[in-house]
Order: C-alpha cells, then structure tokens, then sequence
C-alpha cells in the first residue's frame, strides 16, 4: 500500500514543510472529541492506535491529532 502524499496548511506544527507538506513518519486522524486522547502505539514519537473507531458527520468533525506545535 502506498501512502498519500499529506498536503497540510498548518505551518506552525513541528512535521509542517515548505509547499504545505507533512513531514511526520505517521500521522492520525481523529475526532475532535479525541484530539486530546492518549494512543497506545508510537512511530517516530507520533502516536497512533490501529484498532479503535469513530464515526465523523462531516469534515468539521476531524483533525490531525500528530499536530505538534513548533518549538515544543
Ligand atoms: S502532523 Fe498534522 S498538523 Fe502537522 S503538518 Fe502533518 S498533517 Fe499537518
């Protein structure tokens, strides 16, 4: 499987590059409701979990939960 190529506006997280690219080894999507969670596996120092689900009603509902910010 070949991975997308992650465009991302947020340009004071750690992983943002120039030309809005995401540089992280791994990034997760979440809920907003879970942005603050606390994943169980790790890659790099970015958290993600491979077995929990969620249900989103549209894109408002979601976030980077890999964001980082810059300097911390
Ligand atoms: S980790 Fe998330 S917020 Fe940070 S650059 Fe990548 S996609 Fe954007």
């Amino acid at each position: 499987m070949t991975n997308p190529q992650v465009k991302c506006s947020v340009d004071n997280c750690e992983y943002w590059e120039e030309g809005n690219n995401c540089s992280a080894e791994v990034i997760m999507i979440e809920i907003d409701r879970h942005a603050g969670a606390s994943l169980p596996q790790q890659k790099g120092g970015q958290q993600y979990d491979t077995s929990h689900t969620d249900h989103a009603e549209d894109t408002r509902d979601t976030c980077c939960h890999t964001f980082e910010e810059r300097g911390h």
